[in-house]
């Protein structure tokens, strides 16, 4: 069966996005099959998957607003297509920030997006969803048709008190809108181990949550933040790099998780 996740925190620069696009390549580099849905107007995971977000002529906008279907509107890329870990990408653009407003007198309006992907479902192993930085009726939408949400979260003071707002929405969505989701997990992200803080606050995460933290850890490393710029994911643009490694080996424990789940 399809597993569909958000990757979300409602805070901006935790690494959402370096998450779902090396996710997206790691999980297509073992073989599965990945779309990636932008649900961020500052289309960076579009970007970041080597798609120009300017060139798109239908993008996740049109889908939720009805006038493409996602088969009509998801691309692919060439230089990932070259590398030989190709993923399907539903893009974003500015545009997208209009939804928000054109959504408001529409009728089930949060539920767009889960009807739009039903209709490709079949056609992958994975979507993974893109949250903007915010919890506005774009991420109520990825929520809506999500069976679980990816949490990336740096190990910082005030990591555990950001979680609450995500954790009480996320119940919301559960008691009203999606019985299905649940917090698949808290991915540990840019942790640098010789910074004392870190480690105690990852020890924090791991007593108040428990297996609910993934094993893997993603280390602060300057290849995943300069792959960007070659529009192509960390885990592409250099495989031996400390991060792609570790975002291979999140995508074979995101595998395995699914097994047991
Ligand atoms: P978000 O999508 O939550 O706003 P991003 O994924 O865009 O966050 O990450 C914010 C910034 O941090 C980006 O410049 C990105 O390249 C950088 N970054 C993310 N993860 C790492 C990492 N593990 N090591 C180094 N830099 C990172
Ligand atoms: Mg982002």
């Amino acid at each position: 069966m399809t597993k569909i996740f958000c990757i979300a925190n409602q805070k901006g620069g935790v690494g959402k996005t370096t998450t779902a696009v090396n996710l997206a390549a790691g999980l297509a580099q073992v073989g599965q099959r990945v779309l990636l849905v932008d649900l961020d107007p500052q289309g960076n995971a579009t970007m970041g998957s080597g798609v120009d977000k300017r060139a798109l002529s239908l993008t996740i906008y049109d889908v939720l607003l009805e006038s493409a279907s996602v088969a009509e509107a998801r691309a692919k890329s060439d230089k990932l297509i070259a590398a030989g870990c190709s993923y399907d990408i539903l893009g974003a653009n500015r545009e997208l920030t209009g939804a928000e407003v054109e959504l408001v007198d529409v009728e089930r309006r949060e539920k767009r997006l889960k009807q739009a992907l039903a209709e490709v479902e079949q056609d992958y192993d994975f979507i993974l969803i893109d949250c903007p930085p915010s919890l506005s009726m774009l991420t109520l939408n990825g929520l809506c048709c999500a069976h679980g949400v990816i949490v990336p979260m740096q190990c910082e003071y005030f990591a555990l008190e950001g979680l609450t707002d995500l954790v009480n929405t996320i119940k919301q969505v559960h008691a009203n809108l999606n019985k299905d989701l649940v917090i698949i997990g808290l991915l540990r992200v840019m942790f640098d181990p010789r910074i004392t803080l870190q480690q105690q606050v990852s020890e924090q995460l791991k007593n108040h949550f428990g297996d609910k933290v993934f094993n893997t850890v993603i280390p602060r490393n300057v290849r995943l933040a300069e792959a960007p710029s070659y529009g192509v994911p960390g885990v592409v643009f250099d495989p031996s790099s400390k991060g792609a490694q570790a975002f291979v080996a999140f995508a074979r424990e995101m595998v395995e998780r699914i097994d047991t789940m």
